[in-house]
């Protein structure tokens, strides 16, 4: 039989793991057997009232937009930059896409270097230099160090090569991890890049979900180098909206320009209606404000809660600082689970939907060694619209409790329970 005429760079490449697994879990479901979604990284909160009213307002535009995006849009970007991160952003810096996942994929298309990536390392950046035919390099970082890429290894690899083309992946607060990194701590990443002239890609799509609300971009230790990543999906709960953001310094205005004509050959603009309703979300105001004083205070709460009934059970995730992660590791457990025929991390992910339901995502889909029995927890299955709710009628400095959690997170802490009796008894 003839070969499949298929790409070479496409050979091997399967779903993206949290499509793969959303999609085993969704099947269980239909089967009749619940599933404790823990697997898919997508914000529980509804999108905010005003941001869905400006959807419905704009329901009708059904023109193509500029394949740079709506210049309103762009406008109301830069001037978030502008006010939440101190960068010297215009409308002209920026790029609106359908989803910062597609201007990732865009930028590797057309920036020729390698790409350089912390890992644990969100699942498609990888699969994307794969795709497009660059060099990946993983840079390993250690749980000891709470996950995090120390200026030193990014100095010994840049050292190596100086001249090197390379873009360089900071992804904080961070999926997998929930950790992020302190303003002095980006401060000396930055220096590093700036002496080997690194493109630096910050993807900042959960900073509006630091937990205390103090996110720091390192755009403003390296602004001539850094492209800073956004969008609605996480903060604004809007995922299948598709709307992603990249703004630029303005010395890169020529790889903005090139993948605007990549753009403009291949999906040629965002959306309509969800680039109008956009400029609302980027605009910001009370409404919005209220909304992500309440989901940082449930996530930072869960997360913690999570972690703690993790710590007692002897894995030990980091305690998260923002987004909705965390990323144990059962190293301890690793004799007890081999007798149980648990080797990797995937088949750790594997027993736990198989045996418990619960699904999550083996480490290895984040770049780390296989035998590693690290996995990834979207801390995410529980009803956002209804927490939001119910912790708007408490006052403003009322604790979110184990009881309040139990109450409206409730499966999201069975689930935990589920893998900690799982590890205990043996099933
Ligand atoms: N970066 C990270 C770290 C993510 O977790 C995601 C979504 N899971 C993305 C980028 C892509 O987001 P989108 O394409 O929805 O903007």
């Amino acid at each position: 039989m003839r070969p499949e005429p298929l790409n070479l760079n496409i050979r091997g490449l399967g779903l993206s793991s949290t499509v793969g697994i959303n999609e085993l879990s969704l099947r269980m479901i239909q089967e009749g057997r619940p599933v404790h979604r823990l697997g898919l990284g997508q914000s529980p909160f509804p999108v905010p009232d005003p941001v869905v009213e400006a959807l419905r307002l704009n329901a009708s535009r059904k023109e193509y937009l500029p394949v740079r995006g709506l210049w309103e849009l762009r406008e109301a970007v830069a001037d978030y930059h502008r006010r939440r991160n101190g960068l010297g952003a215009s409308g002209d810096d920026v790029l609106i896409g359908p989803g910062s996942k597609e201007l990732m994929f865009l930028l590797q298309l057309v920036y020729y270097g390698d790409l350089v990536i912390p890992t644990p390392a969100w699942v498609s950046y990888a699969p994307q230099a794969q795709i497009v035919g660059r060099r990946v390099c993983a840079l390993p970082c250690r749980q000891s160090n709470d996950w995090r890429l120390e200026p030193s290894q990014l100095e010994s690899l840049c050292r190596e090569d100086p001249g090197r083309p390379r873009i360089v992946v900071l992804n904080y607060p961070g999926n997998p991890t929930g950790l992020t990194y302190t303003a002095a701590e980006l401060e000396t990443l930055a220096r590093v890049a700036r002496n080997y002239g690194l493109l630096l890609l910050s993807d900042e799509i959960y900073g509006e979900l630091h937990h205390r609300g103090a996110h720091v971009s390192i755009a403003r230790y390296y602004p001539e180098g850094t492209i800073v990543s956004s969008g609605l999906s996480k903060w604004c709960g809007a995922g299948g909206w598709r709307l992603g953001t990249f703004t630029f310094p303005q010395d890169l205005k020529w790889l903005a320009d090139s993948m605007a004509s990549v753009a403009s050959e291949t999906y040629t603009s965002t959306s309509a209606p969800i680039q109008y309703a956009a400029v609302s979300a980027f605009r910001g105001g009370s409404v919005i404000e209220r909304y992500l004083w309440l989901a940082r205070r449930i996530l930072s709460a869960l997360g913690e809660s999570l972690q703690r009934r993790l710590e007692e059970a002897n894995v030990q995730p980091p305690a998260p600082t923002g987004g909705f992660y965390l990323f144990p590791d059962f190293a301890a457990w690793r004799n007890r689970l081999e007798t149980r025929g648990v080797f990797t991390s995937e088949d750790l992910a594997r027993r736990l939907l198989e045996e418990v339901s619960v699904a999550v995502l083996p480490g290895a889909a984040f770049g780390r060694p296989p035998e590693e029995l690290t996995i990834r927890i979207a801390y995410v299955d529980f009803d956002g619209a209804r927490a939001m709710a119910a912790l708007e009628t408490m006052p403003p400095d009322w604790p979110v409790d184990e009881a309040f959690l139990s109450t409206y997170c409730g499966a999201m802490t069975r689930a935990i329970d589920l893998i900690c009796t799982w590890l205990e008894k043996g099933t």
